[in-house]
């Protein structure tokens, strides 16, 4: 059974990021998929703040990807204008994700076949004016480890 998680407000959404990102350590990727305006960029945020961000996270939506310093290199990217997969090798993509900092996904789900081998799936769903349904599905060990870890 796959776990999910409500959330009544932006800022308990950014909450969930934030106990995300506690447990976070190098090498992890997230991927998160959902439609436009279902919470994606708003969890990325308390996870960067988690992370010792201290810099506006916003959806890097023109130029794909966006490199933040916390306490580790964050790649956050949106792959929501990726028109072809080649536009990947561009920014280095394969480089960084399977490198030694934090690889967050929005839009995940138009490049399955690119994601790593292991990560963790979170999906965003619309289930009221202010009620996100984010549903966790861990692919590989690590992933679980992180599930788990996630309070
Ligand atoms: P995405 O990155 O998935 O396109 P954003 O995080 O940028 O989505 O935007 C989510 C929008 O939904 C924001 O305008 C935010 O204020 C609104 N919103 C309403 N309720 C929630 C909630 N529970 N969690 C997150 N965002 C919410
Ligand atoms: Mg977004």
């Amino acid at each position: 059974m796959p776990r999910s998680w409500v959330t009544r407000s932006p800022a308990q959404t950014q909450t969930l990021g934030r106990r995300l990102g506690a447990v976070l350590a190098p090498g992890d990727t997230v991927a998160l998929c959902g439609d436009l305006g279902s919470g994606k960029t708003t969890l990325v945020q308390g996870l960067a703040k988690a992370l010792g961000v201290r810099e506006a996270v916003t959806s890097p939506t023109f130029t794909l990807v966006r490199e933040y310093r916390g306490r580790l290199p964050i790649y956050h990217v949106d792959l929501f204008r990726l028109d072809r997969e080649e536009e990947l090798e561009t920014i280095g993509y394969d480089e960084f994700v399977a490198g030694q900092g934090v690889t967050l996904i929005e839009w995940a789900q138009k490049m399955r076949a690119r994601l790593p081998r292991e990560y963790l799936e979170l999906t965003f769903a619309v289930t009221g004016p202010s009620a996100r349904t984010i549903t966790v599905l861990p692919h590989g060990p690590r992933a679980e480890q992180l599930v788990s870890r996630w309070r």
